[in-house]
């Protein structure tokens, strides 16, 4: 059995412990909805006050020139480059999730297009995350083609010579199942077929390397693992292969080569800047840099791989905590055990009351998430930044006692909100 004590001490010898101290988290709190919404950073406060009065305030629009407003979202992209394994230049911070996503799959399907005029079908994943499905039966209504929704493990089989794109999120947002990036890309292009990766929940989480893998096309999100802020800019990744194949279908002047000749025509920039659109969101941005700070943070203590080995050692905690003390409570394990194919999350299934437990654990400071389906989900996110060991260990005693107790059963954890 690992007792409270055995956590502690594991978190005195933790290498990453005063990473910790760069965010402002409430007192009371086992934060474990990071990869939902990552908390605030505590330089963000300081430095969003000073982008507004200083930057706006007093340098007005000059600012666009003199704090560096007009690079933002390059100089960002390269911080978030570092984290995927894209090279400098190839990376902008921009727009959301959803709206990079339309962008790099209109590209990928104008090129598969034009190389192979015949394929009709974009593959993906029937449990992806429900916006990108969308985007995706979107466009393939627009362009005549076929979506086809297969099952995590036939993926493989539903790849053919008339597979156009496959869209895969990387780490699956309701079970922390992960694919291997470079297995399904090889797979992928062994038919011709090009991958466009959606990153939103392993950016930041998970060891990333698009160019090891061959990717194609890449999108992630920042204010999840990135810890932007709510509604921060995403990004996007688009192999130098294909970066100036074609223009984006939102083909707006901060993506033209020379925005401040104001043609009439459009001229796309070269390389990922023709992926941006119009005027950026700069107080969002300057957020979002804050959020990137925390991760740089971990690079001269091992980066990506130090921070990951954590989030491995917490969630295989989380998981033996769960089955030590919460076992016959009828609790299931959607995360896979394996430490290839798991995210930075577990999930747990319960067929009654999944809801009320959490809401149950959010009343006692513990902070998950539930997702609806068959079955239902409590989603646990581990953010090797700023939990700890100790942190893990008391969630679990919470999870067990809000199942002993039957407190979840209240009417108060009972009632539906807009957002689970
Ligand atoms: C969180 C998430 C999104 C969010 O998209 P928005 O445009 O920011 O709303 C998209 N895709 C996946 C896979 C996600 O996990």
């Amino acid at each position: 059995m690992t007792t409270l004590q055995d956590c502690i001490a594991l978190d005195v010898q933790d290498p990453l412990r005063h990473l910790r101290d760069l965010f402002s988290l409430p007192e009371g709190v086992i934060y474990l909805d990071g990869n939902s919404l990552g908390p605030l950073p505590k330089a963000a406060p300081e430095r969003i006050a000073r982008a507004v009065r200083q930057e706006w305030g007093e340098g007005l629009i000059r600012s666009w020139n003199t704090a560096g407003w007009f690079e933002l979202p390059q100089r960002l992209g390269n911080r978030i480059a570092t984290l995927v394994g894209a090279l400098p230049g190839e990376v902008v911070a921009t727009d959301s999730t959803s709206i990079n996503l339309f962008k790099v799959l209109s590209a990928a399907l104008s090129i598969a297009h034009a190389d192979k005029l015949s394929r009709r079908t974009l593959v993906s994943e029937r449990s992806n995350f429900p916006t990108d499905l969308y985007i995706a039966e979107a466009l393939c209504k627009e362009r005549g083609m076929t979506l086809r929704l297969v099952e995590p493990d036939g993926i493989a089989r539903a790849l053919d010579t008339d597979t156009a794109v496959l869209m895969l999120t990387h780490v699956n947002y309701r079970t922390g199942a992960m694919h291997d990036l470079r297995a399904v890309t090889a797979a992928a292009h062994a038919v011709g077929a090009l991958v466009v990766w959606d990153l939103a929940h392993s950016a930041g989480a998970v060891e990333v390397d698009l160019h090891g893998a061959d990717a194609d096309f890449a999108v992630g999100c920042g204010y999840k693992y990135l810890n932007g802020g709510p509604g921060a800019p995403a990004f996007v990744w688009a192999h130098p292969r294909h970066a100036d194949r074609f223009w984006q279908p939102l083909a707006g002047w901060w993506g033209h080569a020379a925005p401040f000749a104001f043609t009439p025509d459009y001229r796309p920039a070269a390389g990922i800047t023709r992926y941006m659109c119009g005027t950026q969101p700069i107080l969002s941005m300057t957020a979002l840099e804050c959020g990137l700070d925390t991760l740089l943070a971990a690079e001269p203590l091992g980066g990506m791989t130090a921070l990951r080995r954590k989030s491995l050692a917490l969630t295989d905690l989380f998981i033996a905590l769960v089955e030590e003390r919460c076992g016959g409570r009828g609790l299931g394990l959607a995360t896979p055990r394996e430490h290839a194919r798991r995210g930075s999350q577990v999930c747990l299934t319960r067929d009654e009351g999944a809801h009320a437990i959490v809401q149950a654990l959010i009343a006692r400071g513990v902070i998950g998430d539930f997702r609806a389906g068959r079955p239902d989900i409590l989603r646990f996110g581990f953010t090797p930044l700023y939990l700890r060991f100790a942190d893990v260990w008391n969630a679990a005693e919470h999870l067990r006692e809000v199942l002993d107790s039957g407190e979840w059963r209240r009417d108060e954890f009972n009632r539906q909100q807009a957002v689970t």
